[in-house]
């Protein structure tokens, strides 16, 4: 071969290879996702982060500021909105408003600490900014890293292996299909009960890791597209479909399921005095309530929730939301809206319900029942059983593209599996029942 034709050759192969590593640049960072950590650091002044591999800051231009040995420590403040760095006796004021922390080796993780918080580690990488009120931390991690740190988070490593990989799979469709939620706020999800609870790294679990590797790109679609799918803790019995209490939140899959039953229920109770509740409502800003002399659920929704509680006071009656009345009176003690009231001769209120959570969706405790024995249930049929009408699909390769966008367009997948589900003799789903107003998870509060 001339050493023209040997140049050309080399040109060729160097052309090839960047064409491949771009190629795969992009697609790793299409399947990233960037997690708003607000449940922790939200307002955090300053923050030091740290890692066994050592770390590497970098400017929003992709310039390296500092790159620290192993252990090594970098601390992040935010100074009148500005960065300031410090790592040893090296201190760089007016970073910028930007910065990156790498961790020199990719599969290592970043320690994350602040005077406040014990330390906590993430996969990935950590953007910080500074805003007014303090640093935003933004974890940019791949989806799959990031689902161990959820489905540890949102269900007890204890439950069965196919409701763990259940609630993997609706933990993934939910991430996918909202990412970008919070465009706005500088991220795509945040790391609270708004989205998803996520916890990193700390609060990964062998089964709950197994359980997503196991089910790697496994999703919910209906009618060729991701499925708007939602979960709850506990339904009590029967779930919810979202549109009894807003019409527009009409999905097929979500209507309402009454579950076996021979299903064990939770219940509890919840006792207030009137003076309780007055003071909790009118901190709530239910300004009629400060004549308060009696509640009575007025109008239930089709599973049984409440949808609209009666107070009446000196000076007439009003109505408030199931919601805005769990909400005042504490979400972890009125834990659903599937109650009664009794008003009690010493002028007590009392709240007796069933289940915990919204009642949306996937029902944890319920996959937990199917899963075991003598049950034994698989995920997917305990997915179509909540879920029905969806159909299970591997994206393959996985390529979760659509940052910003809902819709599943998207998406490749150029070899659809699409499993059967079989779903075991089951009872009849509720029929026709009305409207419950309840917390969504989608349309809760933004955390920033
Ligand atoms: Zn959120």
């Amino acid at each position: 071969m001339s050493s023209g034709r040997v140049w050309l050759a080399t040109f060729l192969v160097w052309m090839l290879i960047g064409v491949c590593f771009k190629g795969w640049c992009a697609a790793s960072e299409r399947n990233t996702i960037r997690v708003g950590l607000l449940r922790f650091y939200k307002g955090a002044q300053s923050v030091t982060l740290s890692s066994d591999s050592g770390l590497t800051v970098t400017d929003a231009t992709g310039r390296e500021l500092i790159s620290c040995e192993p252990e090594a420590v970098v601390v992040l403040s935010a100074e009148g909105g500005v960065l300031t760095i410090r790592s040893g006796l090296d201190v760089l004021s007016e970073a910028g408003s930007f910065v990156t922390a790498s961790p020199r080796r990719p599969t290592s993780t970043v320690r994350i600490e602040t005077l406040r918080q014990p330390v906590r580690e993430y996969r990935g990488r950590i953007e910080v900014r500074p805003k007014a009120c303090g640093l935003l931390l933004v974890n940019v991690v791949s989806v799959e890293d990031y689902l161990l740190g959820v489905v540890s988070a949102e269900m007890p490593s204890s439950y069965p292996d196919e409701a763990i990989k259940a609630q993997a799979v609706t933990a993934r469709t939910y991430a996918l299909r909202n990412r970008g939620k919070h465009a706005s706020d500088g991220f795509d999800l945040c790391d609270t009960s708004n989205c998803q609870i996520y916890g990193g790294v700390s609060v990964e679990a062998d089964r709950s890791t197994a359980a997503v590797r196991s089910t790697l790109g496994t999703v919910l679609f209906h009618d060729g597209r991701l499925a708007h799918v939602m979960y709850t803790s506990d339904c009590g019995g029967v779930t919810q479909d979202p549109s009894e209490m807003r019409p527009n939140s009409k999905f097929p899959y979500l209507r309402s399921v009454t579950e076996p039953p021979e299903m064990p229920q939770s219940s509890w109770e919840a006792l207030f005095t009137l003076q309780d509740v007055r003071d909790k409502l009118i901190a709530a800003g239910v300004k009629q309530a400060a004549g308060l002399t009696g509640i009575r659920a007025s109008k239930l929704g089709a599973s049984g929730r409440v949808l609209e509680f009666e107070i009446t006071t000196d000076s007439g009656a009003t109505s408030i939301s199931g919601t805005k009345l769990r909400s005042a009176l504490g979400v972890n003690v009125i834990k659903s809206l599937l109650l009664s009231v009794e008003k009690t001769l010493g002028g007590t209120i009392l709240f007796r319900g069933k289940g915990s959570g919204h009642g949306i969706g996937l029902c944890q405790v319920g996959a937990k029942w199917f899963a075991s024995p003598p049950r034994n249930w698989n995920y997917t049929q305990i997915l179509a059983y909540y879920f029905p009408g969806t159909e299970i699909v591997v994206l393959q390769p996985y390529d979760s593209s659509a940052r910003t966008t809902r819709t599943s367009d998207q998406f490749v997948c150029p070899e659809r599996k699409v499993e059967t589900k079989s779903v075991p003799p089951g009872p009849a789903e509720s029929g026709d029942r009305v409207g419950i107003e309840l917390e969504l998870r989608l349309n809760a509060p933004r955390g920033l």
